[in-house]
């Protein structure tokens, strides 16, 4: 069975084409500056196909870089599959489903509804998922297609761990809670972790750190997400590349008051001038920052100790709300990249029975033991893969 995983931005979309059965990934890539120019990026992954970087493709709409992306994977010389025929389904990322949503479902007209009842949680997000959805509808008539959301796994969350000490009513009647993020990320590798460990994921207390450009931690007791460090936006918990994540909320009243900005301009701050790029002031890149320390530069250090100690806090947290932890996970791009990182994150936890091996963690990229032989707590990387996750789901609805 073939899948197409689309993942649909206001301006971006990515794509790949992928069998979820083997795991093979035929093609990928990405449309960019939809609705101003268009660029296309189409990497086909069968030997002796050629590939089309950021190529200009006129995409006033989404409709013409959806069509894009089927005219290359069908194309004679370079294409990866005969024809239409051979994609089996679509699976869309979808970035909030509420509490609508606990799981991916196949998509009808009363999903489609219930996702745009969803549209004020997400409101940059979930309507560019939906147009994506509808444009392939309409370009793909009779596939069927199914809706993944990042927010599902984290609705096994209890209210102790998903509702704010506000007024009641602000999650009766409003729906403020906790939803968390990355849900998609944590589910695949604490599979990934179980088949790792030779357990079941039931018998299995997992703490997952994603990692990345955005970052979240997550408690996992018996393959069901407890707590997760996201919230109602992705705004909260780490400091993440450019967000602060939780900050006290009085400091919004204050600087609002001093420097006369309105809550767009605060909120602004808070997730494109903040996190590591704010404090800083260098880059949100964490390779940029490691450089810019080795120089000298003392903020590029405060910046990346601030964001471990975070993660690090996380796992202490987690384990205590768990009563324990058999392995602690690391991914996305600053977990399996960054080895400094994770040494500083793991090195104190040793009271909790974590015991880094320094030359198994000398790795990037590939699913790894990291933890010494006699460390109690296993310490995993594992490369994360939404995409293989989320084409997984399809296949398991309408497979
Ligand atoms: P996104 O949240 O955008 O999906 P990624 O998971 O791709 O982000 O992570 C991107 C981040 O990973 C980059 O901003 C960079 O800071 C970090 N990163 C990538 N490679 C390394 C590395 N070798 N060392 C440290 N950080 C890295």
């Amino acid at each position: 069975m073939n899948v197409l995983v689309i993942n649909a931005g206001s301006s971006s979309l990515k794509y790949q084409l992928l069998n979820p059965t083997t795991g093979e990934l035929l093609a990928k890539g990405l449309c960019e500056r939809i609705g101003i120019d268009g660029l296309f990026t189409y990497k086909p992954q069968l030997p002796g196909k050629e590939a089309i970087k950021a190529a200009p493709v006129s995409m006033p709409t989404h409709s013409e870089a959806i069509q894009a992306v089927l005219n290359a994977l069908v194309d004679e010389k370079n294409g990866v599959i005969g024809s239409m025929k051979e994609i089996d389904a679509v699976g869309h990322r979808v970035v909030h489903g509420g509490e609508k949503f606990a799981k991916s479902v196949v998509i009808t007209d009363e999903v489609m509804q219930a996702i745009e009842e969803c549209n004020p949680l997400a409101p940059l997000h979930n309507p560019a998922n939906i147009i994506g959805i509808k444009t392939c509808q309409e370009l793909m008539p009779g596939v069927p297609m199914v809706a993944v959301f990042d927010t599902a796994f984290h609705q096994t969350m209890p209210p102790v761990a998903y509702t704010y000490a506000i007024p009641y009513e602000y999650y009766e009647k409003d729906k403020v809670r906790r939803y968390g993020f990355h849900g998609t990320s944590h589910k695949y590798v604490s599979q990934r972790a179980a088949d790792m460990l030779g357990k079941p994921i039931e018998q299995l207390k997992l703490i997952s750190c994603h990692l990345g450009n955005g970052s979240s931690v997550t408690a996992i007791d018996g393959g069901k997400s407890v707590d997760t460090s996201m919230g109602f936006t992705p705004l909260a918990g780490l400091p993440m590349g450019t967000r602060s994540g939780d900050i006290d909320a009085g400091i919004l009243e204050y600087l609002m008051n001093k420097y006369g900005m309105d809550i767009k301009e605060m909120v602004n701050v808070l997730n494109k001038k903040s996190g590591v790029m704010g404090v800083s002031g260098v880059s949100s890149d964490f390779r940029d920052l490691e450089e810019a320390f080795e120089q000298g530069n003392e903020r590029a250090g405060l910046a990346v100790d601030m964001f471990n100690y975070g993660v690090k806090k996380l796992i202490g947290a987690y384990a205590a709300a768990m009563g324990g932890v058999d392995a602690i996970i690391f991914t996305a791009g600053v977990g399996e990249n960054s080895a400094s990182q994770r040494m500083a994150i793991a090195s104190g936890l040793e009271f909790m029975g974590v015991k880094m091996d320094e030359d198994a963690n000398k790795v990037r990229g590939e699913e790894r033991v990291i933890s010494a032989p006699d460390s109690k707590v296993t310490v995993l990387l594992i490369p994360t893969n939404e995409e293989l996750m989320i084409a997984m789901d399809t296949e398991a609805l309408v497979g």
